[in-house]
C-alpha cells in the first residue's frame, strides 16, 4: 500500500523541497527583506509540531523557526497499545530532537507558560521570552479533569488513561501483569471528539490478545459513550472471531460511565456498576493548556481554525495544528498532524512573503493492530469548504471478508507506517 509513503495532501517531501528551492532562487520575501518577518515560533514538539518546524525549514532555510518544547524524549502514541500488551517495550516509543536540531531549527526545551497575541511574544517556564511573526501551536492534549466525576489526576495512577504515552501507558501494563486470571478489565470510552478515534478498540483488541494468550479465563467490557465508532464492523468482526471473551456494550445499552470510584476500582454507568482488576479509563479531552493561554480555544476546549491556513478563527498570527485544532471531517491522529503541519508550513512560508496560500488537500490513513498478525486501516481524504475541511473523494477501509493473509499484510504496513513517519518527523 502506497499509503504507507503518502503524508500531506499533494505536497510530498520532494515537492517541499523543491518549491523551497524555487521560493529562494526566484522569489525575494518581502518581509524577510524587511527583516521584520520570518521569526517563527513553534509550542509543542510532537507530531504536528516537529513537523512543522522542519517543513518550515525545508521550505526556506531563512526563516528563523524556534520549536518550544517541554521534554526533551519524545514519546509516541501509536504503538503504544501494543506496548500495554506486553508486544512491544516502551523505548521504542521514544525519540529525540538531536536531527530537529540539525535541519536548523532552534530547540527550546522549556514548557510555554504564557502567550501574549498582542505584543506577539511567548514567555517560557525557564523565564525566557520569545518574540514571534507567525506563532504555530501544537500542543496535543489535556485530559478534562472535570469531565468525569471520580476521576481526577490521583484517580489515574490507579485507573490509568494511558491517552498520553510514557509512565501511563507502563503503569497499565503492569496492572494487567499483575492480575489475576479470572479478573474483569473495564475500558472506558469516550464520546467524540477526542484523540485517535480507533484507538479504544484497537487498545481492546490487543488487550484481549494479552488476556487471550496470558489469561484466558479473565473477560474485558468496553463500555462506550458512543453508539458508532471508527472501522467498527471491521473491529467487531474481528472480535466474534478472535475475542469471544470481548464485549463492547454502546451508549443505547447503558453504556456510558457516568462516574468513576477509585477506591475500589468500580466503573459506574446508568444501568451498572463494574467493579474491575483492572479499569482502564478514556476520558474526555481538550486542546491543551496553552491554547487557554493564547486565547485560542473556545467553548468546546477545542481551538476553531481556517481550513486553508490553520490560523486561528479566535487570534490572528496564531495557527493552530494536531490534536488541538477543530479540523471538521479530519480526525485527531498523527498521521493528519504531520499532514496538517507541512500544510501549516506551506501557507505561513507563504503569508511571511507576502503571498496568498493555496488551497490544500489533505490525507489520512489510520492503522489498528488487533493481534500480531492481523491489522485493519481507514483511509481519508479532505478538502475546505466553507471554512472547514470536508471528505474529499477517495477513502475508504479494508476489506470486510478479506483473507488472514490481507489482514498479516496490514499488520506489516502499520510497522512499516510508524517506522516511516517518526524516521520523517525525528530521524
Ligand atoms: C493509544 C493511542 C494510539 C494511537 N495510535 C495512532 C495511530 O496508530 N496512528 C495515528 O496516526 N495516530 C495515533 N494516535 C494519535 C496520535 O498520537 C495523536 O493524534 C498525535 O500524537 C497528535 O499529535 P500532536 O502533535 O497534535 O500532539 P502530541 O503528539 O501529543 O505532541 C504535543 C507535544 O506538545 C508538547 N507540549 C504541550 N504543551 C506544551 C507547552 N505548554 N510547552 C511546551 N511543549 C508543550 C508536549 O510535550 C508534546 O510533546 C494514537 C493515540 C493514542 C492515545
Amino acid at each position: 500500500m502506497t499509503k504507507t509513503k503518502g503524508i500531506a495532501r499533494r505536497l510530498t517531501r520532494r515537492d517541499v523541497m523543491k518549491s523551497a528551492a524555487a521560493a529562494a532562487v526566484l522569489l525575494p520575501m518581502p518581509a524577510l527583506a524587511q527583516g521584520a518577518a520570518g521569526r517563527v515560533v513553534v509550542i509543542g514538539g510532537g507530531f504536528a509540531g516537529a513537523s512543522c518546524a522542519r517543513a518550515l525549514k525545508a521550505l526556506d532555510a531563512r526563516i528563523n523557526v524556534t520549536l518550544v518544547e517541554a521534554s526533551r524524549t519524545f514519546t509516541a502514541c501509536p504503538f503504544s497499545n501494543l506496548v500495554i500488551a506486553g508486544m512491544r517495550e516502551l523505548t521504542a516509543q521514544q525519540f529525540g530532537y538531536d536531527k530537529v536540531a540539525a535541519s536548523g531549527v532552534t530547540m527550546a526545551f522549556s514548557s510555554a507558560s504564557g502567550v501574549d497575541p498582542q505584543a506577539k511574544s511567548v514567555t517560557l517556564a525557564d523565564g525566557n521570552r520569545l518574540a514571534y511573526d507567525r506563532l504555530v501551536l501544537a500542543p496535543g492534549i489535556d485530559i478534562r479533569w472535570d469531565g468525569l466525576p471520580g476521576y481526577d489526576e490521583a484517580a489515574a495512577n490507579v485507573m490509568p488513561h494511558a491517552w498520553k504515552a510514557g509512565e501511563q501507558t507502563t503503569l497499565l501494563r503492569r496492572q494487567l501483569e499483575s492480575m489475576e486470571d479470572g479478573g474483569l478489565v473495564v475500558i472506558s470510552a469516550p464520546a467524540n471528539p477526542f484523540r485517535c478515534p480507533p484507538g479504544p478498540y484497537e487498545r481492546a483488541s490487543l488487550m484481549a490478545y494479552y488476556l487471550k494468550t496470558k489469561k484466558p479465563k479473565s473477560k474485558l467490557i468496553v463500555l462506550d459513550a458512543k453508539d458508532a465508532f471508527s472501522k467498527q464492523r471491521l473491529f467487531q468482526n474481528a472480535w466474534k472471531e478472535l475475542y469471544p471473551n470481548l464485549e463492547w456494550v454502546s451508549l443505547s445499552s447503558g453504556g456510558k460511565v457516568t462516574s468513576v470510584e477509585p477506591s475500589s476500582k468500580t466503573v459506574v454507568t446508568d444501568f451498572s456498576r463494574h467493579q474491575a482488576a483492572v479499569a482502564n479509563i478514556i476520558p474526555p479531552q481538550k486542546a491543551a493548556r496553552v491554547a487557554d493561554l493564547a486565547q485560542v480555544a473556545d467553548r468546546s476546549g477545542w481551538c476553531p481554525v481556517d481550513a486553508m491556513t490553520f490560523e486561528s478563527k479566535q487570534q490572528p498570527n496564531i495557527h493552530v495544528i494536531g490534536d488541538a485544532a477543530i479540523m471538521g471531517a479530519m480526525p485527531k491522529s498523527a498521521f493528519s498532524a504531520n499532514a496538517q503541519a507541512k500544510v501549516c508550513a506551506a501557507a505561513v512560508a507563504k503569508l511571511l512573503a507576502g503571498e496568498k496560500p493555496v488551497e490544500p488537500r489533505l490525507i489520512n490513513t489510520c492503522y489498528s493492530v488487533l493481534a500480531p498478525d492481523y491489522g485493519i486501516t481507514v483511509a481519508g481524504a479532505y478538502r475546505p469548504k466553507d471554512g472547514v475541511l470536508v471528505d474529499a473523494e477517495g477513502g475508504g477501509v479494508s476489506p470486510i471478508d478479506a483473507p488472514a493473509s490481507t489482514r498479516a499484510a496490514e499488520a506489516r504496513y502499520a510497522d512499516g507506517w510508524f517506522n516511516t513517519i517518526t524516521a520523517e518527523v525525528f530521524g
